[in-house]
């Protein structure tokens, strides 16, 4: 059995349990109430925890591995491993100002005081260019802070940028920029084989979030050029049409070419193209 410590309610969560479910991972009591549960089909038992205390659990041996922010296990300093980026909860970790004071260069954070709730990421950051500037450390509600006259500057994660802009304040230097990701220490070899399986999960999962299935018509004069467009994972499958001249051609392309790849296609005169989710990919 592998525990695995998960966020109980915030930002992290929600995003956390659909990945379980997306591998198959069936909690006894829907995860819904309770501090733990159990999968009834996957050795894993999961803890539910505020974020900041994830870091410890697996340091001391409560869990084995768990899914937080970078910026937590940067903050709380425990020597964990980073195993697999997941790709939400994406944010960076910024010192903001008064939108009417200018800061250019870290330099000119002298004397100033920073409130923040990672005092642990600024310290390192201020120590490491020699800048000496006092950290207020406030639990929540940091970007006030300025306006209540509490500090000069605040130090916070940032991710549209819009509550910065409603308190009057502007992003001037990004410390850190930060995912969820799985983290944990050296397992038995038991364990490893419980985390290899879930590690393979996740990576299907992640790459079927970022490919698509295609299907097209298309003139069979024109498939070299297709097939240069949407080379899929080996090549793409080619289905004779009834009408003469024509194929159907099916292939997987990458969220990130993908509108460039479907101009691409019209030009060269496929039509019919039809793009539909892949719910898990294995190369
Ligand atoms: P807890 O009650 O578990 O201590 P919390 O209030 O500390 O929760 P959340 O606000 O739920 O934390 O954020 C959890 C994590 O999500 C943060 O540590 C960060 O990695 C990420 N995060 C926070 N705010 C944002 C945001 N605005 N956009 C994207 N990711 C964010
Ligand atoms: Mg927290």
């Amino acid at each position: 059995m592998l525990t695995l410590a998960i966020q109980k309610k915030g930002r992290l969560h929600d995003s956390t349990m659909s990945l379980l479910k997306d591998c198959g991972i069936r909690l006894s009591n829907g995860g819904k109430d309770g501090l733990i549960a159990d999968a009834d089909n996957f050795p894993l038992r999961v803890l539910y925890l505020r974020d900041d205390d994830i870091p410890e659990c697996i340091n001391d041996g409560a869990a084995d591995i768990g899914i937080v922010g970078e910026n937590v296990i940067r903050e709380k300093k425990k020597d964990l491993k980073i195993i697999k980026k997941l790709g939400f909860a994406r944010c960076r970790l910024s010192i903001a100002v008064p939108k009417n004071m200018s800061i250019s260069k870290p330099e000119e954070l002298n004397g100033l005081s920073i409130a923040t709730s990672y005092p642990g990421i600024l310290k390192d950051y201020l120590d490491s260019n020699s800048i000496d500037a006092s950290i207020y450390e406030i639990s929540g509600s940091v970007e006030i802070s300025p306006g209540i006259g509490l500090a000069d500057a605040i130090f916070d994660i940032v991710s549209s940028g819009s509550t910065l802009l409603s308190n009057g304040l502007k992003e001037v230097i990004t410390v850190m920029t930060s995912e969820a990701v799985l983290t944990g220490k050296d397992l038995e070899t038991e364990k490893q084989k419980i985390l290899d399986q879930l590690i393979f999960r996740i990576k299907a999962v992640r790459e079927a979030e970022r490919n698509k299935y295609i299907l097209l018509n298309a003139p069979k004069n024109k498939l070299d050029e297709i097939t240069a467009i949407i080379p899929g994972m080996k090549s793409p499958s080619v289905i004779p049409l009834a009408r003469e001249g024509w194929c159907s051609v099916h292939s997987v392309i990458s969220e990130d070419d993908f509108w460039e790849n479907i101009e691409q296609l019209k030009k060269t005169g496929a039509e019919g193209i039809l793009v539909i989710p892949i719910e898990k990919m294995v190369r």
